[in-house]
C-alpha cells in the first residue's frame, strides 16, 4: 500500500515542532519527533534513554544506529501505516539513507525551514528547555551545519526539497509550508 510520508528539515528553533503539530493535524498523519521520543525515555529512565542523556545534554547528536533503531520500531506501529510526519529525522546524512533504504512505494515530501543563526538563537533562549542553555544552543546550531545541513543538498539531489523561509509568524509559515503540500487539508 502507498503512504506518504513527511519529512521537516531545518535548524533547532527553526520552528518545526510547531509547524510539524500543525502539518500532521491537517494531513491527518501521526507527528513522530524523535526528540519527543528521546525524551520520553530519559522522563522514563529506560535503557535507551540512558544511552541518549548525554548526547542530548551536550547539544551532540545521539549515535545513528540508536536513532535509527528507535524511530523504525515507532513507525512499524499501526497508526503509521498511511504515513507519517518525520520532526527532527533525519541528522545525518546515513540516517537518510537508512530511511531512504526502508521507504518502498511511498510518496516522501522534505519541507525545509530556512531562519538565520541571529534569529534562532534568540528564539532558541526564550524556550527554556534543559538543553537550552547558550553554549549548548550554540554546541546545537554547529552540529546542525556540520551534519545535518548536507541533507538539504541530499534532497535537493533527489529533487525532494521544498524550502519555506521560517522567519514569518507562525500562520505565514505554516499556510507556506501548505502550498507545498499542494493544497491538502
Ligand atoms: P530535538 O527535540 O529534535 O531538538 O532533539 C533533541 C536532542 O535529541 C538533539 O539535540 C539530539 O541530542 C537528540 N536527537 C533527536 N533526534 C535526533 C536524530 N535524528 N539524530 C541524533 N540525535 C537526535
Amino acid at each position: 500500500m502507498s503512504s506518504k510520508v513527511v519529512i521537516m528539515l531545518g535548524p533547532p528553533g527553526a520552528g518545526k515542532g510547531t509547524q510539524a503539530g500543525r502539518i500532521s493535524a491537517a494531513l491527518g498523519l501521526p507527528h513522530v519527533s524523535t526528540g519527543d521520543l528521546f525524551r520520553a525515555n530519559l522522563s522514563q529512565e529506560t535503557e535507551l534513554g540512558k544511552q541518549a542523556k548525554g548526547y542530548m545534554e551536550k547539544g551532540e547528536l545521539v549515535p545513528d544506529q540508536l536513532v535509527i533503531d528507535m524511530l523504525f520500531d515507532r513507525v512499524a506501529e499501526p497508526d503509521c501505516v498511511e504515513g507519517y510526519l518525520l520532526d527532527g529525522f533525519p541528522r545525518t546524512v546515513p540516517q537518510a539513507e537508512a530511511l531512504e533504504a526502508r521507504l518502498d512505494d511511498v510518496e516522501l515530501t522534505v519541507l525545509c525551514l530556512l531562519v538565520d543563526d541571529e534569529v534562532l538563537v534568540e528564539r532558541l533562549a526564550g524556550r527554556g528547555r534543559d538543553d537550552d542553555q547558550p553554549a549548548v544552543v550554540r554546541q546545537r546550531l554547529a552540529v546542525y551545519h556540520e551534519q545535518t545541513s548536507p541533507l538539504i543538498a541530499y534532497y535537493t539531489e533527489r529533487g525532494l526539497l521544498k524550502s519555506v523561509d521560517g522567519a514569518g509568524t507562525p500562520d505565514e509559515v505554516f499556510e507556506a509550508l501548505e502550498r507545498h503540500l499542494g493544497g491538502e487539508r
